[in-house]
């Protein structure tokens, strides 16, 4: 939304390992109340990724190439450094169910607390991606059970290739 000149530029933060239709849903619905939206993929060294940076920024940028006020890029550190970084004074969370509450609100208050002009803004899940996460998906990648509706088709190939003939 525009406030005079001033452009409302939005990070929306995780790990994204790999995203998912949950992550789609929210990215779709941000996108739409602000005039950019940044997906910043996370470089965290205490987690072990299943897919490079490259992979997964890859993966976002076809799923989301119709949405022309998004991009996707990495980030290490704070959250608040990146958005600053970026001049963006909004970030993006979504949430599953009251058990991600919790947690994100800490975060969402640490941030401002470190960096008052940042907010958090937060969409709830629709109802259909409530239970999804990136490792449940993984999980049924795994087993080779069908993933056809939990990510798009483009993150479907790179599951099933990269766990061909894991479980037999
Ligand atoms: P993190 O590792 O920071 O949790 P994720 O990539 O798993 O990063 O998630 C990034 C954001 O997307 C978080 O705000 C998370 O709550 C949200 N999210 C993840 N899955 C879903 C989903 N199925 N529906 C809505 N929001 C989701």
């Amino acid at each position: 939304m525009k406030r005079g000149n001033l452009l409302t530029r939005a990070i929306y933060p995780g790990s994204f390992d790999p995203v998912t239709l949950g992550h789609l849903d929210i990215i779709e619905r941000s996108s739409r109340v602000v005039d950019e939206l940044i997906i910043g993929v996370l470089i965290n060294n205490k987690k072990n990724p299943t897919f490079t940076m490259e992979e997964r920024l890859e993966m976002i940028r076809e799923a989301t190439k119709e949405l022309k006020n998004v991009k996707a890029l990495s980030f290490e550190g704070l959250t608040v450094d990146f958005a600053r970084q970026n001049d963006a004074n909004l970030i993006i969370r979504g949430l599953r169910a009251v058990t991600d509450f919790e947690s994100e609100m800490q975060i969402a208050q640490t941030n401002h607390s470190i960096m008052s002009q940042i907010d958090t803004m937060f969409f709830t899940t629709s109802l259909e991606y409530a239970f999804l996460s990136s490792t449940i998906v993984k999980e049924v990648a795994f087993y080779g059970g069908d993933i056809s509706g939990f990510v798009p088709p483009n993150v479907e190939k790179m599951l099933k290739s990269k766990y061909a003939g894991a479980h037999n």
